[in-house]
């Protein structure tokens, strides 16, 4: 492929229109929508408005006239239509790791009713640390069992111990999708739960968790879905058991009459008594401007046409990084239906420099330990020539030595 090639794919490409919802400084080249996600340029003065008007002017009173009591709900509902849920079953609130807690808790009691003799929490192990660190104090506390797998053995693993199968739908590190219908219909066929993790889906690859049968999914608001950093996090229950069991984290805002101020704890209906504190609204206010972004693409064809382009971008990068940079490894799958919108490359010594080289030259990707170079592809802001040059800076930065110079060698706190 040439550059010329990169531009006519550009030039004839129906979603280029949606970059123009973005902030995105000249000259970046931004790989980095999978770790937080670009400024929408309606962000700004939609927070703007509600710090100057509805907290300023209106105070209090926009808890009603705001709709802020609401927004958990309506921006839940926004969120819904990108991962195949209906509306009124997911709810955005705290973070992914909060969320996590809640429905692998309740996942845990309902296996507890239904199926006392089940004790093992089955995950992959290299799911991302939190969603493990989450089920391993939940299954000390409860007393049940964490056991780690690859991805390739769970189906052999799933047998009658099993009382839930949590997986990131996407891996963080290689992108490995799984099969998210075919896994659920395993689980489930051998009596476990499922809990998905949508943090590098939602938004990024067509979901469709009613389809595939899920029982919990919770996701990120940051990443693909834009909301800016720490954007609140969203969480699902198939309505068959939402109502089931109060999540553990029973605060007034999960309560069925928040406001009649009784002592006693009576969950809400539904997935609202997922809810636990006040939410965070000026947080939100960023996080409907992000999602909005997403649900921008509903008129140039949606999801599938997100994922059209997302598979391209990343075949082409994938492509000519392999052909011009051979000392690196491809770390993520070459089959379309099992590669979500990243890739990655594995360099077993010098994957942090060439990334901070990278990132010098404003292409910003990430480092993710212990020899990962991470790229995100993000159709709804990306170019494909970005993606050809993008590759054309990583065999200059390897070809070069840049890589060496002291400054890409020291570590930061995050990579
Ligand atoms: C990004 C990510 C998270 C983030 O969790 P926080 O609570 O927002 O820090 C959790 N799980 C997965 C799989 C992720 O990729």
């Amino acid at each position: 492929m040439t550059r010329d090639d990169a531009l006519a794919l550009d030039a004839a490409d129906p979603l280029a229109p949606l970059r123009e919802q973005f902030a995105l400084p000249d000259g970046v080249i931004y790989l980095d929508g999978n770790s937080l996600g670009v400024l929408p340029k309606a962000t700004a003065a939609r927070v703007q408005h509600v710090l100057t008007e509805e907290w300023g002017r209106d105070l209090i009173r926009s808890w009603n006239t705001a709709g802020w009591i609401t927004l958990a709900q309506r921006i839940g509902d926004k969120i819904a239509r990108l991962v195949g849920a209906g509306a009124g079953e997911l709810v955005v609130a705290d973070s992914t790791s909060v969320n996590l807690f809640k429905v692998l808790s309740a996942a845990l009691h309902i296996a507890a009713a239904d199926a006392p003799a089940r004790k093992v929490i089955l995950s992959e192990r290299s799911n991302f640390p939190t969603d493990l660190y989450i089920a391993e104090s939940l299954a000390r506390e409860r007393g049940f069992e964490l056991v780690l797998c690859e991805a390739d053995e769970i189906a052999a693993r799933l047998d009658g111990g099993i009382a839930v199968l949590m997986l990131t739908h996407v891996n963080y590190r290689t992108g490995r999708m799984h099969d998210m219908a075919a896994v659920t219909a395993a689980a489930h066929a051998a009596g476990a739960l499922t809990v998905w993790d949508l943090a590098h889906s939602a938004g990024a690859v067509p979901v469709d968790l009613t389809g595939a049968n899920a029982d919990f999914a919770i996701g990120c608001g940051y990443k693909y879905l834009n909301g800016g950093p720490g954007a609140p996090a969203f969480v699902w229950a198939h309505p068959r058991h939402a109502e089931r069991f109060w999540q553990p984290l029973a605060g007034w805002m999960g309560h069925a009459a928040p406001f009649e101020f009784t002592p006693g704890y009576r969950p809400a209906p539904g997935i609202a008594r997922y809810l636990c504190g006040t939410p965070a609204v000026l947080s939100m206010a960023a996080l409907e401007c992000g999602v909005d972004s997403v649900l921008a693409a509903e008129a140039y064809g949606g999801m599938a046409a997100l994922r059209r382009k997302s598979l391209a971008l990343s075949k082409l990068f994938a492509d000519e990084v392999a052909a011009r940079c051979p000392q690196l490894a491809l770390a993520s799958p070459t089959d379309d239906a099992v590669r979500g919108s990243q890739v990655c490359f594995a360099h077993p010594e010098i994957a942090y420099p060439v990334v901070q080289a990278l990132i010098a030259r404003q292409v910003i990707g990430d480092f993710r330990a212990p020899d990962i170079l991470r790229f995100g592809f993000t159709p709804l802001y990306l170019r494909f020539v970005d993606a050809f040059d993008a590759a054309l800076h990583v065999q200059q930065v390897l070809d070069s030595g840049e890589w060496r110079r002291p400054e890409f060698n020291r570590r930061h706190a995050v990579t």
